[in-house]
């Protein structure tokens, strides 16, 4: 039977991370995936280009059933310390918008660096590998793999949440935090697109593409100034991503379509120049022509000129373009999900070193935990900063 002093369980990014961090104290680490490649979500992330983190970081940027637990991990090993590793690795990036940092190149750096950094841990990396049972011992953990077993005093989980089940997301972390009788926050899909009852949708579909900058408000009045896409199956977009980690089923969200405009002034003023040009026509100044022509049909935008829109038509108006209450049906779910929000109660954990707290030398780590970011980087900087603060905690093996 082999031995480690931690074994982690998931390659991904908190899972590389932890593993490289514990290795370079001089732990002996294994790392174990089931997938076939390590960090397969980092090489999607970013649209290819892995958006590593942000230079926004604030625990007001994340989900959780308790607010103040990401707190200490985040202060501890910062957006700062990880932008350093990168350029220390000699990997260009830049700020796209936002704060959010991206690889000029690709996410596969971004791996790339994280393999190097356990290669020069001597981190022992067994991908391909399935965990068929985990059992509690007296001094740590047995682990039955398949073809073999291994004892650790210490065990990581860093299996990530239920998100793209394509790229190796499973439930393993919930089930084995139940095991050991640690609360399981619910789940649910978030950084995920919109789908919409089918009346409005077949309304919407031929504006399929078009994208609008717009402020997006959940019904708890959260809100979110980016844009929003319309897609062949309802809405989407960065505003739409974030929104939807503050929506319940049920609610509707208000989209304000032109965030930036005092319309009853600009009305007025196009008005004054023009008072024949039609309703429609103007309000394509500052919307895409197609989404006037598809708000008219759905009766948002009256068919008239400027000189014939009574007081009543523009306040209705205006609360259409500035409060456009849309009810979701629902979301894409966990095939298009970018991130899970819930996980392992963090009441459970210590916040300093993710460690149980019922049970002593097993650690959570990463999207598994009930800490959720915005869109941006946040949850990288979640897996790297939560992987840093076990991997400090991890202790050498007792003599
Ligand atoms: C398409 C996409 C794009 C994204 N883009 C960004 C972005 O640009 N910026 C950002 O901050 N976040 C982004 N995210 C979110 C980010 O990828 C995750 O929050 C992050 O990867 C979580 O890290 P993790 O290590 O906890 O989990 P993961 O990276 O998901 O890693 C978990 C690992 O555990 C393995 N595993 C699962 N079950 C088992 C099991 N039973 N046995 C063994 N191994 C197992 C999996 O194969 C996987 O390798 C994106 C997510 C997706 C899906």
């Amino acid at each position: 039977m082999e031995q480690f002093d931690v074994v982690i369980i998931g390659a991904g990014a908190a899972g590389l991370f932890c593993a490289a961090q514990a290795g370079q104290r001089g732990l002996r680490v294994l790392l174990l995936d089931n997938g076939k490649k390590p960090g397969r979500k980092i090489l999607m992330s970013g649209g290819g280009r892995c958006n590593f983190t942000n230079l926004n970081i604030e625990p007001a940027a994340y989900l959780s059933a308790n607010p103040h637990f990401c707190k200490s991990a985040l202060a501890r090993y910062t957006q700062w310390d990880f932008i350093d590793l990168v350029n220390r690795h000699g990997i260009a990036w830049h700020e796209k918008t936002l704060g959010q940092l991206f690889c000029d190149d690709s996410a596969r750096q971004i791996v790339d660096m994280l393999v190097n950094e356990c290669d020069q841990a001597t981190v022992t990396l067994s991908m391909s590998s399935e965990v068929l049972s985990v059992t509690r011992q007296p001094q740590g953990f047995m682990l039955q793999l398949n073809q073999r077993a291994v004892f650790c005093p210490q065990l990581v989980i860093a299996s990530g949440g239920l998100s793209m089940p394509g790229l190796g997301a499973s439930p393993f972390g919930y089930q084995l935090a139940e095991q050991f009788g640690i609360n399981i926050q619910p789940t649910r899909a978030a950084l995920v697109p919109f789908t919409l009852h089918k009346p409005l949708l077949e309304q919407l579909q031929p504006l399929s593409g078009v994208t609008v900058p717009a402020v997006v408000t959940a019904e708890n009045g959260s809100r979110f100034r980016e844009n929003i896409l319309f897609t062949h199956r309802g809405l989407s977009g960065p505003a739409i991503l974030q929104i939807s980690s503050y929506w319940h089923p049920g609610e509707f969200v208000s989209i304000d379509l032109l965030p930036d405009l005092d319309l009853a002034a600009q009305l007025e003023a196009q008005r004054q120049a023009h008072p024949n040009q039609s309703l429609k026509n103007t309000l394509a100044l500052w919307l895409p022509k197609r989404l006037t022509e598809m708000l008219q049909t759905l009766g948002q935008i009256p068919d008239v000129s400027l000189r014939q829109l009574n007081s009543a038509q523009q306040q209705q108006l205006e609360l259409n373009l500035h409060q456009w209450r849309v009810q979701p049906n629902g979301t894409e779910g966990y095939r298009t999900a970018e991130v899970t929000l819930g996980g392992v109660d963090t009441h459970a954990l210590s916040s300093k070193t993710m460690e149980a707290r019922q049970v002593p030398g097993l650690y959570f780590i990463g999207e598994v935990v009930d800490v959720t970011g915005w869109l941006g980087g946040y949850n990288f900087q979640w897996a790297w900063s939560s992987a840093w603060a076990c991997a400090q905690a991890l202790p050498y093996p007792l003599k």
